[in-house]
């Protein structure tokens, strides 16, 4: 693909698994949490019971649905509001229930290969990141690779609208026909960088059979695959 002068790249469960380091993250959260108040206020709280919290505020404020960080915050907001905490006390907690989830989350470990691929990509290659996440990968080691990476939260829309496509083209200074993307979700990734002009590939991380055939302009099932589509003609 001669055509090609820049790439993007989603990040979740594109460059690294995420379900775990989510699940980690939430655990290091709670227990601190549990350290720092009544038990009687952290009793209850799971998973579950935070994923209907969460639920309600994402009814409440469609507009912040896609700011997973706020989203978190008032969450936590409103459950210790629930239990009987003052608004000051409740925002608080929320802060430092967040800082610690947004620190484990962000230890991830990129899939085999991750690393080496970047490298050498990244020597022919300018490079940015667009997540629908709040991983912070220019805090990374990862982050060297990249150029810049936007995330949803500062944005009015996440993917698979086109305003990160945009803001990523201009600062990659290419024309969209010039970029490929490189991501794990259909709708998100390869729809939403086609409907920007740009080029598409799908990481199809967990080789799922689709139902139907993915619009992307390849398919890929390790990263590593990306080198060769590169170098071929066109
Ligand atoms: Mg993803």
């Amino acid at each position: 693909m001669k055509s090609i002068r820049a790439l993007t790249f989603d990040l979740d469960n594109t460059l690294w698994e995420t379900d775990e380091s989510i699940l980690i993250a939430e655990e290091a959260m709670t227990a601190h949490l549990r350290s720092l108040t009544p038990p009687a206020w952290m009793a209850e709280f799971g998973l579950e019971a935070f994923r209907a919290v969460r639920k309600q505020i994402v009814e409440e404020r469609p507009d912040i649905a896609h700011n997973l960080t706020l989203v978190r915050h008032e969450t936590l907001i409103r459950w210790f509001e629930n239990q009987g905490a003052t608004r000051s006390i409740a925002k608080n907690l929320a802060s430092e229930g967040f800082r610690v989830f947004y620190e484990e989350r962000q230890k991830v470990e990129p899939y085999p290969g991750t690393v080496a691929t970047l490298e050498i990509l990244s020597k022919d290659y300018p490079m940015g990141a667009i997540t629908n996440g709040n991983a912070d990968l220019m805090a990374m080691p990862l982050g060297q690779y990249f150029q810049f990476c936007l995330q949803a939260q500062h944005f009015k829309k996440p993917k698979p609208d086109p305003v990160m496509f945009e803001e990523a083209l201009k600062r990659l200074n290419v024309e969209p026909n010039e970029c490929l993307h490189i991501g794990d979700d259909i709708e998100h990734d390869v729809i939403g960088a086609k409907q920007s002009g740009m080029r598409a590939v799908w990481f199809n991380t967990h080789a799922v059979i689709p139902e139907e055939d993915a619009p992307a302009d390849y398919t890929i099932t390790t990263l590593q695959e990306l080198i060769g589509i590169l170098k071929q003609p066109g």
